[in-house]
C-alpha cells in the first residue's frame, strides 16, 4: 500500500506492505523538485511508478543501502533511465549487489529483495552537494545506523531528510549492526544544523524537530547510563536486559534474534567502553574475555568520562 501527502513542495511517499489492509511497516521515499529521495521496498516498487506518474524524477539519492529504502530502485531506474542516481561512496558495493546484505527470511517476506542497479554514481562526485531547479541540499555524512548513511540538509528551508537517523519511539531492540556511538553523533550532528523540518525515513515528518532530537539523544545516553551502573555491580548483559527490559523484546522472536534488547544493551556497553578505554592506562586493559568487567575494578567512573550532555538533558 501507498499513502501521498503533500508537505508543501515536498511530497512524502509512505509505502508498506499490507496485512488484512493494514500497513506492517511504514518506510518512505520523498518527491521534491525532480528528485526523490530513497525508493522504498521491492514490495511496493508497481505502485510508486503510479505515484510518479506526475513527478517527473530527474535525480535520485538514497540515504543508505537497506532494502526498504533501495528496493524500488530498479522500478524507478526503469522509467526514468535518464535520471542520476546517487549514493555515499559506501554504499555503492550493496545497491550493485544486493546479496551483500544478506538478507534474513522476515527481511525479504517484509520487504522483498532488492535487484541489482548498476550505473549508480558517488556523492562524492556531487562535492556533496545535490542543485534541483529551486533548491540545494548539503549532503551529511551520519552513520550508525548502517556505515553509509547519509541525510540531506536544504539550508534555506532548513528542511532536514534524515533516512533512519531519527526513529520514533523508546529503543526496546537494535540488531548488531547499529553503532551506539554513530547514532548519538549523527543525532548531535542533525541538532547542530538546527532543521525546522525533519523529514524521517518511515514518513513522519515532524515540525518541531529540535526538542525531540534532543529528546532521542537523551534516551539514548540515559540508556547507556543505566547499563554502565548495571556493569558496575557485575551484571552480565543478560541480566541487564531483565533488569531494564524485564524481558526479551517481542522483535527478537519475530525477527529470530537480528533484532533483540540483548544487541541494544551490546551497544550500550561498547558505547560505555569508548569513554572508559580512553583513560585507562593500558596495563589495566581487562584480560579477552573480560571486557566489560573492568567498570568493577577501576577508580574511574565510566559515567563521568562521556562528554557533556547539558544540551541534550535541557532538551
Ligand atoms: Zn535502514
Amino acid at each position: 500500500m501507498i499513502h501521498l501527502e503533500q508537505h508543501g513542495p515536498v511530497v512524502a511517499i509512505r509505502m508498506s506492505r499490507a496485512l488484512f489492509g493494514r500497513p506492517i511497516y511504514w518506510t518512505a521515499a520523498y518527491w521534491v523538485d525532480g528528485l526523490l529521495i530513497d525508493t522504498g521496498p521491492s514490495c511496493t516498487a508497481a505502485e510508486l511508478l503510479r505515484a510518479l506518474d506526475k513527478m517527473p524524477v530527474e535525480q535520485v539519492v538514497l540515504t543508505h543501502s537497506h532494502e526498504d529504502h533501495i528496493g524500488g530502485l530498479a522500478a524507478v531506474r526503469h522509467q526514468f533511465p535518464a535520471a542520476r542516481i546517487y549514493a555515499s561512496q559506501r554504499a555503492l558495493s550493496t545497491i550493485q549487489q544486493p546479496e551483500r546484505l544478506q538478507l534474513q527470511l522476515y527481511r525479504r517476506l517484509l520487504w522483498g529483495i532488492p535487484k541489482a542497479t548498476p550505473d549508480v554514481m558517488s556523492l562524492d562526485e556531487t562535492d556533496n552537494q545535490i542543485c534541483t531547479p529551486t533548491h540545494l541540499f548539503r549532503v551529511v555524512e551520519t552513520p550508525g545506523y548502517s556505515v553509509d548513511h547519509i541525510s540531506l540538509f536544504e539550508p534555506h528551508q532548513r528542511w532536514l531528510f534524515c533516512g533512519d537517523v531519527y526513529m520514533e519511539g523508546k529503543e526496546e531492540a537494535w540488531t548488531p549492526e547499529f553503532n551506539m556511538f554513530g547514532i548519538v553523533s549523527s543525532l548531535r550532528t542533525l541538532t547542530s544544523l538546527r532543521p525546522e523540518k525533519l523529514f524521517t525515513g518511515s514518513g513522519a515528518v515532524r515540525r518541531t524537530p529540535q526538542p525531540e532530537l534532543h529528546a532521542k539523544i537523551r534516551q539514548l545516553v540515559t540508556l547507556a547510563r543505566e547499563v554502565a551502573r548495571l556493569e558496575i555491580i557485575g551484571l552480565n548483559t543478560s541480566e541487564i536486559v531483565a533488569c531494564l527490559f524485564k524481558e526479551e523484546s517481542r522483535l527478537a522472536f519475530l525477527t529470530r534474534g537480528h533484532f533483540s534488547a540483548l544487541n541494544l544493551v551490546e551497544a550500550c556497553r561498547a558505547y560505555n567502553a569508548i569513554f572508559t578505554s580512553e583513560l585507562e592506562p593500558h596495563n589495566s586493559y581487562p584480560a579477552p574475555g573480560d571486557r566489560y568487567s573492568r567498570f568493577g575494578r577501576s577508580s574511574i567512573d565510566p559515567l563521568k568520562s562521556e562528554p557533556s550532555d547539558e544540551n541534550d538533558l535541557a532538551g
